[in-house]
């Protein structure tokens, strides 16, 4: 299985040598023998995913913040099979943000598919589950596995992991269990999360405490804040290595 990331800023772009770095969250999730394609959010990064996007590929959305949809009016001409969500009001929640006199045009005409969270939805090569987590307005982390070859992704974007208890934090630790990569929302800095407590985020501290906890392989930094310089994003990564 393979993940190229399009965008893994969060809240909203910022220009940045980098593309992906500056780009809002969207994630392509591929299978080892290319047949099945799932993109995982349609922030701004869409667009640099689009030349690796084939007819036929899965959107599943986290949730509705608009940093996490501002991409999708470009997959209008990409196929979509279909959009995946836990939410039953997808459609209307999208025909709302995506009509006159904010938006011009219908954003898609993909079909939608309800997720629910328990019960895996199958792709093609992969499967798709969903578990909810800590977020204003709501929102759900998402996991995919490839049953072929045993490897598989968690994406746990706009999640506040202050705000869990220890039965919500175990119950998302088996859901993330053994994940060979988990995709960890890193938007604060510990000492920035006391006066940001509600915002729905987290730090690269409570990153590393999902990832122990779940018993993931590796563990990666996103939806890095708009503040967030290349030298922050890199400390970020210097944790990750050593765990602390
Ligand atoms: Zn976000
Ligand atoms: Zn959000």
């Amino acid at each position: 299985m393979k993940t190229i990331p399009g965008g893994l800023r969060g809240s909203y772009p910022v220009p940045t040598t980098d593309p992906v770095s500056g780009a809002t969250i969207s994630l392509l999730v591929e299978s080892s023998d290319g047949s099945t394609q799932i993109l995982l959010d349609a922030g701004t990064g869409t667009k640099n995913l689009l030349p690796r996007l084939r007819p036929g590929a899965l959107l599943a959305l986290t949730h509705f913040h608009l940093d996490h949809l501002l991409g999708l009016p470009l997959l209008a001409p990409c196929g979509l099979s279909g959009i995946l969500s836990a939410r039953p009001d997808a459609a209307s929640i999208l025909s709302r943000v995506y009509s006159p006199p904010v938006w011009p045009v219908p954003a898609t005409t993909a079909p939608f598919a309800l997720a629910t969270p328990g019960t895996p939805h199958v792709h093609g090569a992969l499967t798709v589950a969903f578990h909810p987590v800590a977020h204003p307005d709501g929102c759900h982390a998402i996991r995919i596995d490839e049953p072929a070859t045993g490897e598989s992704l968690v994406l746990a974007t706009d999640i506040e992991w202050a705000l869990m208890s220890p039965a919500d934090r175990a119950a998302f630790a088996d859901f993330a269990r053994g994940a060979c990569d988990l995709w960890f929302d890193c938007h604060f800095l510990p000492s920035e999360l006391p006066a940001h407590r509600g915002w729905g985020h987290s730090s690269w501290r409570d990153a590393i405490d999902a990832a122990r906890l779940s018993r993931a392989r590796r563990v990666h930094p996103l939806h890095f804040s708009p503040a967030c310089t290349p030298a922050r994003a890199a400390s970020i990564a210097r944790r990750f290595r050593t765990g602390r």
